[in-house]
């Protein structure tokens, strides 16, 4: 039996791969309600890899495929366009995603436990009852009560930014466009979701001048940072605040219990990495024990695997808020540089066209 806490994006989906390997999975959700895309404010970009992965394991959520990425600095002359007429990557609501997993976990025959949890003490427990397990997964999100249990620690860092979100309807011309552009207090994401429709995640200093309270301000804010390239926006709700961490634990698995997603590493949100690295976690701990069985050698060759390019787009994520978040002129000139040096080399262009579309990923 493998047991699984934490049915998110990242726990449902390897729930699901678990299962169509043939194996028994109980997946544990301690929140009793079921998702529905329509609600969310909160939007992943999926790369390729991701899109391929859930494919092939038969989860099929409802996506907004884009065809251009438009990156951008202020006071920079240069942008940054990736184009591709197939596809790029597409746009997700969350709770779409996590419903269309949970749905695809269910039709596998993986036993979903709502409203209850697993704990270590000595050994895995539900309630006051022991239990055992081939494995156990800690898919339970960024402040992992499990990954504390069994002795794993990550200290999260705080980035000094939080990040606002807020739906807007759009211009329909600019429903295949994602959009970011790096202000001087931390960047702007312009992502659609559906043909007039996108969601704006603006990441920002804490100590920067606030965002008003009103959300209609704010998307007139947005268009304006937008230099109005992607047309008027018009709020279709109130503002989300999240703050925003970025951490990673040095050592992904103790006594049988191995972490996978937001559990075992946090990013800044600036690339849309996040749910993209938890997928590829879910997919390479999947291909480790369907090699090696269940045991220690398979979660070694996880972590093995997934320990570095974890690491390396946390880094890059540290670096690029960092470059284009510089007051400092030459910092500010170098994020310029660096921007056209990705316009005008192709081996660059390839480089972070492989990043973007997840290649770079997959360890
Ligand atoms: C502002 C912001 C914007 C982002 N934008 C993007 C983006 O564009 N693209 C991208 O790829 N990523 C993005 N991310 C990151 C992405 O949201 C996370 O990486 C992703 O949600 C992690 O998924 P997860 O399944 O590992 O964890 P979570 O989504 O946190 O899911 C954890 C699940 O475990 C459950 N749980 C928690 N504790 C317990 C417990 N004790 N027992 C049982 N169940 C438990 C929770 O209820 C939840 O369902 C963003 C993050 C932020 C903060």
């Amino acid at each position: 039996m493998i047991r699984i806490v934490g049915a998110g994006m990242v726990g449902a989906s390897l729930a699901t791969a678990m299962a169509k390997q043939g194996h028994s999975v109980c997946l544990y959700e301690k929140s009793t309600w079921a998702p529905s895309g329509e609600s969310d404010a909160r939007v992943s970009a999926l790369n390729q890899n991701s899109l391929d992965w859930l494919e092939s394991i038969g989860i099929r959520p409802a996506v907004h495929p884009f065809k251009r990425m438009h990156v951008f600095a202020e006071r920079a002359s240069s942008d940054l366009v990736w184009e591709d007429p197939h596809s790029m990557g597409a746009l997700v609501v969350n709770n779409a995603l996590q419903g269309a997993a949970i749905e695809s976990a269910k039709a596998a025959g993986v036993q979903l436990e709502y409203g209850r949890s697993l704990r270590w003490d000595d050994g895995l427990w539900v309630d006051d009852v022991p239990v055992q397990s081939d494995l156990c997964v800690a898919a339970d999100g960024a402040r992992s009560q499990l990954r504390a249990q069994v002795g794993l620690t990550l200290q999260p860092r705080d980035t000094g930014q939080n990040a606002t979100f807020l739906r807007v309807h759009m211009d329909p011309n600019f429903a295949d466009t994602t959009a970011q552009v790096f202000l001087q207090t931390g960047p702007l994401a312009f992502l659609p979701v559906a043909e007039d429709q996108a969601v704006l995640v603006w990441s920002r200093d804490l100590q920067a001048e606030p965002l008003p309270d009103s959300a209609e301000r704010i998307a007139e804010l947005a268009a304006s940072a937008f230099e109005h390239r992607f047309g008027r926006f018009t709020a279709l709700g109130p503002a989300t605040q999240v703050a925003l961490y970025d951490g990673h634990v040095s050592q992904y698995h103790k006594d049988g219990v191995v972490l996978v997603g937001d559990a075992a590493h946090q990013i800044h949100p600036l690339a849309g990495q996040g749910v993209n690295l938890g997928l590829a976690d879910a997919q390479a701990l999947v291909a480790a024990i369907s090699k090696r069985g269940p045991g220690v050698p398979a979660l070694r060759q996880y972590a093995r695997e997934r320990y570095w390019p974890n690491e390396a787009t946390r880094q890059g994520m540290r670096a690029l808020q960092h470059a284009f978040g510089s007051p400092f002129v030459p910092l500010a000139a170098l994020s310029a540089l660096v921007l056209r040096t990705f316009s005008y080399s192709n081996t660059l262009r390839r480089a972070s066209h492989s990043i973007a579309s997840g290649r770079y990923n997959q360890g």
